[in-house]
């Protein structure tokens, strides 16, 4: 069923997907070695994987990066409800997975700006009737309409503790203040005992890669910021979070597993980090 669909979107694509326009999202599910991209993300992805050639087993280890967060902030801070803001294209195991594995009645609310992720996500992201999921359509911009949609407030209840979670996302927000904005904006109606999770694009651990990948996604029109320790630790300190041990680290080595503490640091060049709302 899911080839159907992509097979489907190949041949008579809906035109508000733009096929050819290369898109972030699809680029990262091409990357990833999923279907669901178009001859226009895979030759942009191809392109920036000649200057760029480490960025697949980075964008690998995000995933599993997301996997260890979203398993840790379930069992260790007992989380069951959860804002996932750029969702991105359907790839197993999804938050909802990981957080319903762990706790069955787990509610989680979808974000994203991209037709294509939504029109996958209602159709495989689907909850149950105890861990139900919801989906907004918008851009990470616009907390205000985030925060006040009817979808986020029939899932979530705000008075108990929730955990946002920004993966891979915020490379796109180039604004600092606008970055600033988005963090202070999302955790200031959130219980105490909420937290907070993010991995976004660093230069850190290989400056030349990411300084020429970055040209490319630029000149494909996917502008994009990287973002040094110290600058991440700041978007999180800024708007009053505390942030969790082991602090801010490339991915890999936030709470590694055995595999992915094998990887060079050269590989990866995304921070991550959870923090904590007092
Ligand atoms: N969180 C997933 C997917 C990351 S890909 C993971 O870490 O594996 C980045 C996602 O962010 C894409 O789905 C893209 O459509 C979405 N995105 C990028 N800019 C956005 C914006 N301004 N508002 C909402 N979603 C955005």
């Amino acid at each position: 069923q899911d080839w159907m669909w992509a097979a489907a979107t190949e041949t008579a694509p809906a035109p508000s997907l733009r096929p050819e326009v290369p898109h972030s999202a699809r680029i990262y599910d091409f990357f990833l070695g999923g279907k669901d991209n178009f001859p226009a993300d895979r030759e942009a992805a191809v392109e920036i994987a000649r200057v760029w050639p480490s960025l697949p087993v980075s964008m690998r280890a995000n995933r599993q990066f997301m996997r260890r967060v979203i398993h840790q902030l379930a069992t260790e801070h007992d989380i069951r409800q959860f804002l996932d803001l750029g969702t991105g294209l359907p790839t197993e195991p999804n938050v909802h997975q990981v957080a319903q594995a762990v706790h069955p009645d787990a509610r989680i609310v979808y974000v994203d700006n991209d037709p294509l992720v939504l029109v996958h996500a209602r159709a495989l992201l689907t909850g149950t009737r105890e861990g139900r999921i919801s989906y907004i359509d918008a851009d990470l911009h616009d907390t205000e309409a985030i925060l006040a949609s009817p979808q986020l407030h029939q899932i979530l209840d705000l008075t108990r503790p929730v955990a946002v979670s920004l993966f891979a996302i915020l490379q796109f927000v180039t604004s600092e203040d606008a970055a600033r904005a988005i963090i202070r904006n999302l955790v200031a109606p959130l219980a105490s005992g909420s937290l907070l999770a993010l991995s976004t694009v660093t230069a850190d651990s290989n400056p030349k890669e990411v300084e020429e990948g970055l040209a490319v996604y630029a000149a494909r029109g996917i502008p994009e910021r990287a973002r040094t320790r110290a600058e991440v630790a700041a978007l999180l300190t800024s708007a009053g979070l505390e942030v969790l041990d082991p602090g801010v680290q490339l991915v890999h080595r936030w709470h590694p597993d055995e595999t992915s503490a094998a990887l060079p640091d050269e590989h990866v060049q995304m921070h991550g980090a959870i923090a904590r709302k007092p």
